[in-house]
């Protein structure tokens, strides 16, 4: 049985049908699903015709994909990689074009470590590991409801470590929490929520659904906070409802 490969920062909430990747810096794209798709697509349709024999092209590559990558970052200080791609022939997963095992390039294992042609480089990329990930707060029903929603859905809300740290803290099983993530996906998209996995840790997590809601609220837009947080209290309370 061959070692399983190691994860890099790209592939670290990966599972059979989806992948996250924002802390690669896919949600710090500027627009909506449709034009980061785009974005993905285009990085992997040009990525996959290079011939990366030659150390060059990869560098061209970088240097031409950050040219329309970075001025359309909504946030200046954090970076956007090029060479997030789809990797599983679907356009379906996102993950790291010059991940040393996971990379659907053919010519991939011509570089002993390829993502040190990266910004943050192999030290970097393969040793992150998101704090939500890391410490396994996912609950089940998250995991349920993933398994209908888009990569991008996904991805928003497995990045999110607060929102899953502090339902671990109040939230019991006997509710099911998918009106709730949907919700919360779905405010993320509307409003352009730039997460990356490594927001700031909070010292004090929101110790309640009312708390979370409020928090969550100003995250997404503090002038609309008031609305925002009665949206979310009438997702959380449907769910109980429905539990
Ligand atoms: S090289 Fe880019 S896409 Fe790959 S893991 Fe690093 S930051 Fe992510």
């Amino acid at each position: 049985m061959s070692p399983a490969p190691e994860l890099t920062a790209a592939d670290a909430c990966m599972s059979e049908r989806l992948s996250c990747s924002a802390c690669c810096g896919i949600f710090n794209y500027k627009g909506g699903d449709a034009e980061r798709r785009a974005w993905v697509t285009e990085n992997t349709r040009q990525f996959l015709a290079l011939d990366i024999s030659a150390a060059v092209n990869i560098v061209q590559y970088r240097k031409g994909r950050e040219a329309v990558t970075l001025p359309n970052r909504v946030r200046d200080d954090i970076y956007v990689c090029p060479f997030v791609g789809f990797v599983d022939g679907q356009n379906q997963r996102t993950g790291c074009l010059l991940h040393p095992q996971g990379s659907p390039h053919p010519q991939i294992s011509l570089w002993p470590h390829p993502q040190n042609f990266s910004f943050y480089g192999e030290g970097i990329c393969l040793s992150y590991d998101c704090l939500a990930k890391d410490r396994k707060v996912y609950r089940a029903d998250f995991f349920a409801w993933a398994n209908a929603v888009s990569v991008f859905a996904y991805a928003r809300l497995a990045s999110d470590h607060t929102l899953h740290r502090a339902l671990q803290r109040f939230a019991g099983n006997d509710i099911d929490l998918q009106r709730f993530y949907t919700a919360v996906a779905g405010l993320y998209e509307r409003y352009r929520v730039v997460t990356t996995s490594f927001e700031d840790i909070e010292r004090v997590l929101p110790g309640s659904a009312e708390e979370l809601c409020h928090f969550l609220a100003e995250r997404i837009d503090s002038r609309n906070a008031a609305q925002l947080g009665d949206e979310l209290r009438a997702a959380y309370a449907a769910c109980r409802a429905h539990s």
